[in-house]
């Protein structure tokens, strides 16, 4: 296998890669190029890719018009600290995120990647819960199980407690409150019970609690799960009762993957918190931001400490923010809600001939999100080498085989990509 030109044998025995074993590490394929809807191995092997590389590359690789954003920006500055300065490509883009978010959110907090989003918006809760409560009581989080929000201390705290971190780290994480998973399905008939389990957790613990943080309407690595809108509209009334804030992590559904431009539009709901990442800068370069509303961060400015206390050193990094106004600038010359439906159709189209295969739970499709939910768990390195002889790229993750293209692919690699993933499912994976 290390004789292959798309292996690298160096690679192999310094480098580690995501969730990697050093003793018994899958193999990684070397990739030379990626354009368009493509991704290049070395061995000059063509990938139709369906993984916009976890969420990221909505645009498809090497656009011209980010890669133009990211050039001029290279000649005027590639970085400066943003304490004391600032710069356009942050105010611009900041202007460009305000008339994209929920109406209420009014300030921004730039940071480094997802996870560290995370941590600043449950770092936000506890300073404005703190502050507006005058007392150090309520400063635990609650969360659905089956989430997913990261890698970092406080983001794996609230990570789903099997599937998640806790296995590994156990008593080292804080201890959170957990309620089942959202039950009923997005699609599916509302019934007033299915907030009972989560209201009672809720209300038991309200005196404790700063806030409920969770991925609104899609469960994304946790368990690819689609969930009932008005869940969220229930989780806001308990939240405003209570005192309690609400948080969204719509890191991995935000810049229209749902089909909306944030998820929490299907339910027409506003946390006072939210993060976003992923999509954001398409795939150039790492950035996230913290949205959050003109009340939560001037009660935070109230509190002892009289300032959000966090400041990384990239912040506002002013490339990632010329590439996010770019690929912010691509969405908005668009029918984004026309073109993700489009997509939604064309997976539909194809991909529920797999519901019919023995080893198949469930399919399911929301936005330019696939999902095949298998019996079992899937065999990721022989799933991933029947990629490579099909000409596609899938990672599966647990049970689920999934797809989230970036918005550019065309009907026909939509097809390729789909019929090539139930072609493989379809034979014993070996
Ligand atoms: C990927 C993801 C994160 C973590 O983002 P990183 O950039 O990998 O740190 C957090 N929340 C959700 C919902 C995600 O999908």
């Amino acid at each position: 296998m290390q004789d292959n030109k798309n292996f690298d044998a160096w690679d192999r025995e310094h480098l580690w890669h995501p969730y990697t074993s050093t003793i018994d590490p899958l193999p990684c394929y070397k990739v030379v190029s990626a354009s368009g809807c493509r991704i290049r191995l070395a061995d000059g092997t063509d990938l139709i890719d369906g993984m916009s590389s976890w969420w990221a590359v909505i645009h498809g690789y090497n656009n011209p018009a980010i890669n133009e954003a990211a050039n001029n920006q290279l000649h005027k500055m590639s970085h400066v600290m943003f304490g004391g300065l600032t710069h356009e490509p942050a105010i611009e883009l900041g202007k460009l995120l305000l008339a994209m978010a929920p109406e209420r959110m009014h300030n921004i907090f730039y940071a480094d990647s997802g996870s560290v989003a995370v941590e600043v918006a449950m770092k936000m809760a506890v300073q404005a819960s703190v502050s507006r409560s005058g007392s150090h009581a309520k400063t635990n989080f609650l969360t659905v199980r089956s989430g997913y929000h990261g890698d970092t201390w406080n983001a794996m705290s609230v990570c789903d407690p099997v599937t998640g971190m806790h296995g590994a780290f156990g008593s080292a994480l804080p201890v959170r409150f957990f309620a089942d998973a959202p039950e009923i399905p997005f699609d599916g008939e509302w019934k007033p019970e299915a907030i009972q389990p989560i209201e009672s957790l809720i209300r038991a613990n309200a005196g404790t609690l700063a806030a409920v943080i969770l991925e609104p309407i899609v469960q994304g690595a946790g368990g690819m799960r689609f969930y009932h809108p008005q869940y969220l509209r229930e989780l806001r009334r308990i939240c405003d009762e209570l005192g309690i804030y609400l948080i969204f992590d719509e890191i991995a559904t935000g810049f229209w993957r749902t089909g909306r431009c944030f998820a929490c539009e299907h339910a027409g709901v506003t946390p006072d918190i939210m993060c976003i990442g992923k999509g954001l800068t398409a795939g150039y370069m790492t950035m996230s931001a913290v949205l959050t509303t003109k009340e939560v961060a001037d009660t935070i400015s109230r509190g002892e400490a009289g300032v959000m206390m966090h400041g990384p050193t990239f912040m506002a990094n002013p490339m990632a923010c010329a590439i996010a106004i770019a690929s912010l600038r691509l969405l908005n010359a668009q029918d984004m809600k026309c073109r993700i439906a489009h997509i939604e159709t064309e997976i539909k189209r194809h991909i529920y001939a797999a519901a019919k295969l023995p080893d198949v739970k469930d399919v399911r499709v929301l936005g330019a999100i696939g999902v095949i939910e298998m019996n079992d768990p899937v065999n990721v390195g022989i799933f991933q080498r029947k990629c490579v002889e099909h000409g596609i790229w899938v990672r599966p993750f647990g049970r689920n085989v999934y797809i989230m293209p970036p918005y550019i692919i065309t009907d026909e690699d939509l097809q390729t990509l789909i019929t090539g993933m139930i072609d493989i499912i379809s034979e014993p994976l070996k």
